[in-house]
């Protein structure tokens, strides 16, 4: 649970779920909610593959996907993943020896549904090559391309259909003692994804891939994806997530993290609080924060800058935030550090001016970090330097079995 004792409104009670790694990405468990994307170039480019995997990976995805439809993909496979900063997971849907070939060339996680596998030798085959090489399964339930037979007992997609698709797959990974899996219930529908996850999150302890499928384009995708991923994940429900948009990958990984970070799960970057604008705007408010956003891509550090037209909320934003610019009168503005009014400011140079408090806020925030990392490992050493000495003294360490 996210418990803020100042403001328990904002707490999230996670639903508990067990922990499966993907590499070396915790999902699960009460880990990070790890934010996920694929990449839609031809997966036997290990070049534009690869330079899709970088740039999401330096947005800040945790995990990144890559289809693997033929035995071209998954020769380049083995490179990418040699040259990628972080987890692949492999996107497999019918060829089991993709699977194998996949499992085999180092991907983290295979995307493949066991009940689509086929003959129970070729089950066995892909599970054995998934242990046999630490991958984990991703079950990927979509309403799109649910079994026959639910279709006919069901009349048409819904949760309860999705959720025994789910279980359906899931017993047979249990059947063969494999555990390692998350699980996805996906539809493109908000409402059908939102009550088939809610349905699943309580009919297992897997940890749960959330994702509003074929979401749209960056607009409408990202007011979809928020509304349905923003409505689970506030409910505690979700794992790890995928925003799929229509759009660049990089825009999905924004996305993902903007998602998390306006419910405070997850924080990376600048989170700018800035006002619409309006005629009492004493700079162009609108321009500046685009041009904030793309000179402050760079920074990692999780911090708040707030840029507000004018006084009527600026200087109270300003209060809540790390760096805070206000537009006041006569083309100048008002800058704060840490809440506190601090300097006047010619609106000429607030561009570059606020780009540098900001770097320097980070840098002193990443310097606060590393110092309380110091001291905690040192507090440690010594508590562990002294509990080894005790046994040496004989007085500090009762007897076994205790006083009791
Ligand atoms: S803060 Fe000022 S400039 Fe911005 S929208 Fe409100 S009144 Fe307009």
């Amino acid at each position: 649970m996210t418990h803020n004792p100042i403001r328990p409104w904002r707490d999230i009670e996670r639903r508990p779920s067990r922990r499966v790694m993907v590499g070396d990405v915790p999902i699960g468990g009460g880990a990070p909610i790890a934010v996920q994307t694929m990449t839609n170039t031809d997966s036997s480019d290990v070049r534009a593959t690869l330079a899709q995997v970088l740039a999401a990976a330096e947005a800040g995805a945790d995990i990144v996907r890559i289809s693997i439809p033929d035995e071209a993909a998954s020769r380049a496979l083995r490179e990418i993943v040699a040259e990628s900063p972080v987890p692949i997971v492999a996107d497999i849907h019918f060829h089991y020896r993709r699977a194998l070939e996949a499992a085999e060339a180092g991907a983290a996680c295979l995307r493949i549904n066991p009940g689509n596998i086929g003959r129970p030798e070729r089950v066995q085959e892909v599970v054995a090559a998934a242990r046999a090489h630490g991958c984990a399964i991703r079950i990927g339930v979509n309403a799109g391309s649910l079994e026959r037979h639910l279709l006919e007992k069901y009349a048409e997609p819904c949760p309860e259909a999705m959720v025994e698709s789910a279980l359906d797959h899931i017993r047979i990974l249990e059947d063969h003692d494999f555990h390692d899996y998350k699980v996805s219930v996906k539809a493109s529908d908000v409402f059908l994804t939102a009550a088939a996850y809610q349905a699943l999150a309580e009919a297992t302890d897997a940890p749960l891939h959330l994702g509003i499928t074929e979401a749209g384009s960056l607009n409408a995708g990202t007011v979809k994806s928020a509304i349905g991923l923003g409505s689970l994940l506030w409910a505690g429900i979700g794992d790890t997530i995928r925003v799929s948009l229509s759009a660049d990958p990089v825009e999905e990984v924004r996305v993902g993290y903007e998602i998390l970070k306006s419910l405070g799960l997850r924080h990376r970057g600048v989170n700018i609080i800035s006002c619409p604008s309006c005629a009492r705007q004493g700079f162009d408010v609108i321009k500046v924060v685009e041009q904030l956003e793309e000179r402050l891509a760079h920074v990692k550090t999780p911090m708040s800058l707030s840029v507000i037209g004018c006084v009527v909320n600026g200087p109270g934003e300003a209060l809540m935030t790390d760096v805070g610019f206000t537009g006041g009168g006569a083309g100048h503005g008002m800058v704060y550090l840490g809440g506190r009014q601090s300097h006047k400011l010619s609106n000429d140079e607030m561009l570059d001016h606020i780009v540098g408090q900001v770097e320097a806020e980070a840098a002193r925030i990443e310097a606060a970090r590393a110092r309380a990392a110091e001291t905690e490992a040192a507090t440690a050493a010594g508590t562990a330097a002294e509990t080894a000495a005790e046994p040496a003294t004989g007085a500090a360490v009762p007897p076994a079995g205790g006083a009791r």
